[in-house]
């Protein structure tokens, strides 16, 4: 396991859009072990491949309320509601904005076994499904963001 560099915006790689993962091998689960040691070590809610350089649909949430989650290929498959929040991000570190996200999303993916899981989440994971999988398609929230300035 490894702390990875996360890399900031400006760097294109975070603008590009992720190819699925269509094995999970081991170095897949390599990745998602050292994705959730440079999370944790960053104190994130999330990461995602793009930003440790690696373009593909991996991502890594882990919430104090609903513990740790390790999506491949991630889809949001239902949401409703909205919430406005403040939101950040690990590659814009300093920085704080506040977006209008769906207050509830469900997103199907596979787990590190390959199995198909279907998770709901509300508040924080619902905003923390949305932010993460953006990643995946080269966005980031400050393009929705109303910034706040400090
Ligand atoms: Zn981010």
């Amino acid at each position: 396991m490894a702390k990875l560099k996360i890399l900031k915006v400006g760097d294109s790689t975070l603008r590009k859009v992720c190819r699925p993962v269509d094995a999970i091998t081991p170095r897949i689960l390599r990745l998602l072990d050292d994705m959730v040691d440079t999370m944790r070590a960053a104190d994130g809610v999330g990461l995602a491949a793009p930003q440790v350089g690696v373009l593909r649909r991996v991502v890594v949430i882990e919430t104090p309320d609903e513990g740790l989650f390790e999506l491949i290929n991630p889809k949001i498959i239902a949401f409703s509601g909205e919430q406005e929040s403040e939101e950040g991000c690990l590659s814009v570190p300093g920085r704080w904005g506040v977006t209008k996200r769906p207050m509830h999303v469900t997103v199907r993916a596979l787990n590190r076994k390959g199995e198909t899981v279907d998770i709901t989440g509300s508040g924080l994971l619902a905003k923390a499904f949305c932010h993460e999988i953006d990643h995946l398609d080269g966005k980031l929230y400050i393009d929705i963001a109303k910034m706040i300035d400090n």
